[in-house]
């Protein structure tokens, strides 16, 4: 059982990347870096990922399976969609035929205000066929009308896909992280007691980002001279 995965999609550059995570209790988080960010606002008429994140981009996986014990896969991104380039990187790194898809709702402010997503793998011995069956259904669904997303859409998905669909379970997942302000209390003591009371002296509050979920934090001055 996987207890933990980690996906990395890197850019040319450290700055232009996505981050998302996921645990088996359902436990999500993820940022995408604020430069590709600007990047991807910057540019409403993107077409491809390399025009977004430059060539040589490419996706990596950490399946952390517990015991200390993790494996790592790396694959470049020969797709257009970063959906494709998942099922990419299923069928080349651990040889398992994948069809994924997601749909975004993307509000005035460029907020994801919803999502839908299909992640399809073969179990072994199962006819290939079943993946593209699943596709064709998507891409035929979205020729007849438009997928409208609201609060049932996840629900009714399968079956607005497949008539004869069984749902055999249903999980909830939830966007969580760990971190809090207290964790960033070594980091703020690391920059050394001269810079704090510079900080403290300019009336100036420091911030701290999580990297895992995107979370600012701030110290003010009255905060960093309390520590002081
Ligand atoms: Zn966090």
């Amino acid at each position: 059982m996987i207890a933990q995965l980690s996906i990395k999609v890197k850019g040319i550059r450290p700055s232009l990347a996505i981050f998302a995570d996921a645990d088996w209790t359902g436990n999500v988080r993820g940022y995408v870096s604020e430069e590709l960010l600007d990047r991807a606002l910057g540019m409403p008429d993107i077409t491809t990922m390399e025009q977004l994140i430059g060539e040589r981009a490419c996706i990596q996986m950490v399946k952390d399976i517990g015991m200390d014990l993790a494996f790592t896969g790396i694959t470049d991104m020969p797709y257009s969609k970063l959906s494709d380039n998942f099922g990419h990187y299923f069928h080349q790194s651990e040889q398992i035929p994948s069809y994924f898809w997601s749909l975004l709702l993307i509000n005035e402010e460029n907020e994801v205000v919803r999502s839908i997503g299909i992640a399809a793998q073969l179990l072994p011995g199962a006819p290939p066929s079943i993946l593209r069956q699943i596709k064709e259904a998507v891409i035929e669904r979205e020729r007849q009308a438009p997928f409208c997303l609201n609060d049932d859409t996840i629900e009714v998905l399968p079956n607005l896909l497949f008539e004869d669909i069984e749902v055999m379970s249903t999980n909830t997942l939830q966007l969580f992280c760990e971190c809090s302000k207290p964790v960033f209390y070594p980091m703020l003591y690391s920059l050394g007691i001269t810079e704090l009371k510079v900080a403290c002296a300019n009336r100036q509050s420091i911030e701290f980002v999580c990297h895992a979920c995107g979370q600012a934090y701030s110290f003010s001055p009255e905060e960093i001279a309390g520590l002081v």
